[in-house]
């Protein structure tokens, strides 16, 4: 039996706030939300991260994350939107279970979600770009 506390929710052991659900997902609220309406899509076999998770099953993760962003569109709870989905400790992710988070947005609300911009040389910028164009094509 799994302990994943996001299997248990996405599979009904446990009760969540559930908005939509489907034979492969459950979209519940998150309980601490970033604003009003944040949204978190559960995938309900379990995958640690996007590495884990096949890519019908991504695809199909993110095109959820549409159907949940137009929702908080057309409910006018929100100005703008964000889809975050992280992966390893060090990009943020405490449960270790896939999912994506959807929030909702206002001007000049409390959500901190910014990088500090930082200048690479022309050598750095064309070093990452050779790596991650030769890597690319093995996916
Ligand atoms: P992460 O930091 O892993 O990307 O996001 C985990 C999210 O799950 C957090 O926003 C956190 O508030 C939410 N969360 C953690 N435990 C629970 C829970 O038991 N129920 C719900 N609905 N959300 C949870
Ligand atoms: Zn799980």
């Amino acid at each position: 039996m799994s302990e994943c506390i996001f299997c248990k929710i996405a599979n009904g052991e446990i009760p969540s706030n559930t908005i939509y659900e489907n034979d492969n997902f459950r979209v519940i609220l998150d309980i601490s939300p970033a604003n009003p309406g944040h949204c978190l899509i559960l995938p309900k076999n379990h995958a640690n991260d996007i590495f884990e998770l096949n890519i019908d099953m991504t695809k199909e993760a993110f095109g959820l994350s549409k159907k949940i962003a137009e929702a908080i569109k057309s409910a006018n709870i929100a100005e703008g939107i964000n889809i975050l989905q992280n992966n390893g400790e060090s990009a943020g992710q405490t449960v270790n279970h896939f999912h994506i988070h959807v929030i909702p947005r206002k001007t000049d609300d409390k959500v901190v979600l910014k990088h500090e911009p930082s200048k690479l040389s022309d050598k750095e910028m064309n070093d990452i770009k050779k790596i991650l164009t030769e890597k690319i094509q093995q996916f």
